[in-house]
């Protein structure tokens, strides 16, 4: 396939890097020269402008920091949307707010422009690896159209729903992956206060749901389906939590995702749900958003 590449940084050098080994044509445009250059090196060709990228190719990636940057590219004063092939599809694979998502393709259809977005999980090693996730959201025919590209640049590929699913999906692991190392680095430190050996803690850990995830565990057991009568209560979770930030500060350890948390449990507790299982966290969360 001819595929227009916008943003060779250190997603898109590693990602049209393969595509080209693959044997696809990828015409780049970067700001940067020496990204140039290495997609020069690479095998591709080296386009003046994001226009020039864009003109003969089938698929158009955009890998750029962020919304504003894919809106100027796309949509801005001299914006490709308006200089490429009838049928060809644009996937733009950076992290942005699913709203400008949305507002760009909104627009995009408005001329006639089809979109999907497929954001990534993991990092730049993956990229040049060729071992990247895709979560992608647009129409089915699309997503097809631009899958074997994918398929080249990433080892696993999910279709998540209509455009703007993929950066939600994306929204949603990065908040829990990301939030996560903060819990993990407080939980590690306080560890090394009460000089735990690290190796039989991490066994420890894998065996519940502090290194298993919720999502495997407690959820699916209780609260996934609709059941929540105490098998651990959450008054007794509240109880624990307490215990260990007492100790953090006894230790020194600042804990402050298990602070955060006990505002939380606190609030379940005064909604009545104390007596309920620990899992009643998602009931209680879904009723302050206002979900039925
Ligand atoms: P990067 O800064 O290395 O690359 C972005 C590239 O876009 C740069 O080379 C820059 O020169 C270019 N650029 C900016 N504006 C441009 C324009 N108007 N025209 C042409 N080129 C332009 O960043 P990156 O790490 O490759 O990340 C790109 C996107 O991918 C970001 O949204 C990031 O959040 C996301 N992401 C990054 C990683 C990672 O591990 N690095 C992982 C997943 C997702």
């Amino acid at each position: 396939m001819h595929v227009g590449f916008i943003g060779l940084g250190m997603m898109g050098g590693g990602m049209s890097s393969n595509l080209l080994k693959a044997g696809h044509t990828v015409s780049g445009f970067d700001l940067s020269p020496a990204s140039m250059e290495r997609h020069a090196k690479a095998g591709g060709i080296v386009a003046k402008s994001a226009k020039e990228a864009v003109k003969d190719a089938d698929v158009i990636f955009t890998m750029l920091p962020n919304g504003p940057d894919v809106e100027h590219v796309l949509l801005g004063p001299d914006g490709v949307a308006a200089h490429i092939k009838p049928g060809a599809v644009i996937v733009d694979s950076s992290t942005i707010l699913p709203k400008a998502t949305d507002s760009i393709a909104a627009r995009l259809k408005a001329m006639g422009v089809a979109m999907v977005d497929a954001p990534i999980g993991r990092t730049s090693e993956h990229a040049w690896a060729g071992t990247l996730i895709f979560m992608v959201g647009g129409e089915k025919a699309h997503f097809e159209k631009v899958l074997p590209l994918l398929e080249v640049m990433g080892e696993v590929t999910y279709h998540c729903g209509p455009v703007g699913t993929g950066i939600r999906t994306k929204i949603i692991n990065n908040y829990m992956s990301i939030v996560l190392n903060v819990l993990t680095a407080e939980a590690l430190t306080l560890s090394e206060k009460f000089a735990l050996d690290r190796d039989t803690l991490i066994k420890v850990l894998m065996g519940t749901p502090a290194g298993r995830s919720h999502l495997t565990t407690s959820y699916p057991a209780k609260v996934f389906k609709n059941d929540v009568t105490a098998t651990f209560m959450l008054d007794l979770a509240a109880k624990d939590l307490g215990l260990a930030i007492q100790a953090g500060a006894a230790e020194g350890v600042p804990l402050a995702t298990g602070a955060a948390a006990q505002q939380i449990y606190n609030i379940a507790q005064s909604h009545g749900h104390g007596k309920e299982d620990w899992t009643a966290m998602l009931v209680n969360m879904r009723e302050l958003a206002g979900l039925k």
